[in-house]
Order: C-alpha cells, then structure tokens, then sequence
C-alpha cells in the first residue's frame, strides 16, 4: 500500500511534535523552577529587609543610648563648671568642703556620704567630720572605711597619720590604726602639696562606672585641693593681719575693732587694761630677749585664765596686746565687779606663775585698770578711764586691781580695789 499523504501525515506528526513537546516541558520545567528561584529570592529578600530593619533599630538603640550617654557627660561638665566656679568664689574652708562634698554626691548620685576635714585645732593629726554622715551612720561609716584597701591608707602610712574621728562639736574618738584596711567605693584624699586637708567618702555610685567616677574624683580632688590651698593661704594672711607677732594674741587694732563692735552689741563691757611692773628694770637685769620670753609667758597665762572662764562670759572675750608690756581684755556682757572679779584672778596667777627661760625662773607682776562702759559708750573714754585706773594702781604701789573712779555710779561709791574681796567668777 502506497501511503498517501494524509498517512505520512499522520505518521510524521508525532515524530514532528516530539522536539516541540520537549522544548514545552524543558519550558515548564524552567518556568517552575524560576519560580521557586523567584520565592527564594523573596524569602532572602525578606530576610535581609528584616536583618536591615534589625539593624536599624540597634542602630537606632545605640543612638538613643549614646544621646543618653552625652547627655549625662554633658550634665556632668556643667556640674564641673559650677563647681569650679562655686570653689573660685569661696575663700572658707568649711564651705569648700561642703562644695567638694555635695558636688560628688550630686555628680556621681550616691546614696551616702562623709567629708571628713584633717582637724585644725591642732589636737593632732585628727580628722573631724566636716558633712555629717548622710545614709549611715558614724560608726557605720567608719566600719566601712576599715574594711576595703585602699589610697588613703598609704595616705595614713607616708604621712605618719593616727586618724581618728570625732565630731566637730568634740565627743568621743574613733581610732583609726594605721594597719586597718579601708572600705568606701570610694574615699578620695584631698591634698594640695604636701598639704592633706581631709577626705571625701562615699559609697557605690549610681551614675558613673569606674573610670569616670575616679576621673570625676581626681578632678573634684585636685581642683578642691587647690582651693582649700588658696583659702588656707588667705586664713593665714587675715590671721597674721589681726595677730601680734611676739604673743601671738590679737593685735592692737584687732582690739581697737573689737571694742567698737562690742560697744555696740553688748548691754555692758568691761574693759581691762593690764601693764606689767617694772618691767623696764627686768630688761635692764636680764636683757630684751629674755623679756621677750617673759611676755610671751604673760600671755599664755592670761589666756589660760580668760579660757577657764570664758564659760562665766556672756560673749566672747577677746585678749589682746595693747602695745609694750601691756595687755588688754575686752569681757563684753560682763559687769564690772565680775570684770574686776578676773582681773584679781589674772593678777594673782600672773604673780604666782614661775617664768622660766634659760634655766632661770623669773616672777613679775601686773598692775591691772579696769572700767566699764555701757552700750552706745564712747570708745576712747572707756580706754581713759581704764588707763586712768591702771595708773591709779600704780600710784598705789602696783601689783593690783583698780576700778576706775569715774565708774561709781555703777560701782555703788567711789569703791576702789586694791585685792577685790568678792571673787564673784572665782571657780
Ligand atoms: P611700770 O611699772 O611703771 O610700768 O614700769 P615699766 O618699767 O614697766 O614701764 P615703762 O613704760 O617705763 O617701760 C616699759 C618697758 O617695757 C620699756 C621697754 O623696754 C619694755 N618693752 C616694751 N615692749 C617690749 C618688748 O616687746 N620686748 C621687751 N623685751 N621689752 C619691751
Ligand atoms: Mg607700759
Ligand atoms: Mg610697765
């Protein structure tokens, strides 16, 4: 059978197509397979549109974070800058400390607190507390400065220092052996020099790790040292402004201001005007500088007896070098018998005090005026008639006590004293 064309067709057809139903599977084959490379594309295109979005947001987070890390750096600069500027305006040292205290607490936001100040009543090396205790207590405190090693206890060991701790206002010891071990998150001396002017102690702070907090110490450290220099410096000046330089005591002009003040506040002053006998002769006999000695002597004992009894004067009693040989005791609030009361104890123990200098003992004696004026009296009258008076105990044989004359109206008659029987301050 001879095939017709319709029959090669028919045969032909399917060997034709075969290529071509290849091709349309190799296509859908291809096709499904870009799709799923498509949908993987999606996938790791979601994946990484997440991991960006992470991203951002820890970007973001670090950027707050780090905002929040300036903006506290930032508030600690101003702090410094207030602090510095609060320490430039202060020339006293209690304030300073106070300054140098509520600065760290405020900068570092600690719980609690201490300052403690290196004492200046040259009772030894002692340190008083300057800022009371704040968040514990004293002996709290102090158990925890023992505890933990640190600086201040090579402070103690270089400087030979015994610290103990008292309040200001005196009361009991705590001491501080220089082997203990101290405990505080932080306890930064202050020294400027060779100068220790006390300690801050504080505990953990809340707002500083512990680079910062110790560079944040050292700069309230060095500039506060530098500070309590600069006012130790200008207490020193004033002192030396307003002592005299062979006694110590005040100075005439200190007393001169004094006086005026007093005679303004106080209801009474009595004034005492003391010169020591024949004291001429004594330099003539022993020479200037043991006379020098003397009146140094003198002066310690009149301040030892106006220190015992400073307790009996309403206000503050003031001993100074009127010049000379001369010694002056202002006794504001005080009447005049009590005045004279004194200044018969000041005359006796003057004369019952052995001087000593050189291996040698001497013995003087002081003539003392006493007078007294009322508040809103004129000055320089009060000092006449106190010397008036003084001159009067000379005139009568020296070594003693005289009330002015001028004064009896307060002094119920012309009452002269030579040795007051009544010793009204005696203890
Ligand atoms: P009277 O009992 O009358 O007070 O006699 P007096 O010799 O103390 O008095 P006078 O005023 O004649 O002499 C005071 C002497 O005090 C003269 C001076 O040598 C001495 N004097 C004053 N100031 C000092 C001082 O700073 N050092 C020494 N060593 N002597 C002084
Ligand atoms: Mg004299
Ligand atoms: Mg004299």
């Amino acid at each position: 059978m001879i095939p017709t064309d319709a029959s090669v067709a028919f045969y032909l057809a399917p060997i034709l197509l075969v290529p071509f139903v290849f091709a349309t599977v190799r296509l859908l084959v291809q096709r499904s397979e870009m799709t799923r490379k498509i949908a993987g594309y999606r996938e790791q295109n979601l994946r990484y549109e997440k991991v960006v979005q992470d991203r951002n947001v820890t970007v973001e987070t670090d950027q707050a974070k780090s905002k929040q890390e300036m903006n506290r750096i930032s508030s600690q600069l101003v702090q410094l800058k207030d602090f510095a500027r609060k320490l430039g305006a202060s020339a006293d040292e209690h304030e300073i400390f106070a300054i140098i205290h509520d600065h760290a607490v405020a900068i570092l936001d600690v719980e609690r607190s201490a300052f403690l100040e290196m004492s200046q009543d040259g009772s030894g090396d002692t340190l008083v507390i300057g800022v009371p205790p704040r968040g514990w207590t004293v002996a709290e405190m102090t158990s925890a400065i023992k505890k933990r090693p640190h600086p201040f206890e090579t402070v103690i060991r270089e400087r030979r220092i015994y610290v103990r701790i008292r309040p200001r206002d005196g009361g009991a010891y705590t001491p501080l052996a220089s082997q203990d071990t101290l405990e505080a998150a932080y306890i930064q001396p202050i020294i400027h020099g060779d100068q220790f002017f006390g300690m801050l102690i504080l505990s953990e702070p809340k707002r500083a790790d512990v680079r910062q907090a110790s560079a944040i110490f050292s700069i309230l450290g060095d500039l506060g040292g530098i500070a309590l220099e600069n006012a130790a410096f200008v207490r020193r000046i004033r002192e030396q402004a307003v002592r005299d330089g062979l006694t110590g005591l005040y100075n005439h002009r200190y007393f001169q201001d004094y006086l005026t003040r007093a005679l303004v506040e106080a209801p009474i002053v009595t004034l005492l005007l003391a010169d020591i006998d024949h004291f001429k002769k004594f330099n003539d006999t022993h020479g200037h500088q043991t006379g020098d000695a003397v009146l140094r002597k003198v002066a310690e004992v009149a301040a030892q007896v106006v220190q015992e009894h400073a307790g009996k004067i309403p206000d503050m009693a003031l001993l100074a070098r009127y010049g000379g040989e001369e010694f002056v005791v202002v006794l504001p609030g005080l009447s005049e018998p009590e005045g004279a009361a004194l200044a018969e104890l000041l005359r006796a123990r003057v004369e019952s005090t052995p001087l000593e200098y050189e291996n040698q003992v001497h013995r003087i004696t002081l003539s003392i005026g006493v007078a007294a004026g009322a508040r809103g009296d004129d000055k320089s009258a009060l000092i006449k008639r106190s010397d008036e008076a003084l001159y009067e105990s000379k005139q009568e044989g020296r070594n003693r006590v005289t009330i002015s004359s001028r004064d009896a109206a307060s002094c119920d008659g012309a009452m002269r004293m030579s040795r007051p029987a009544a010793l009204v301050l005696s203890a």
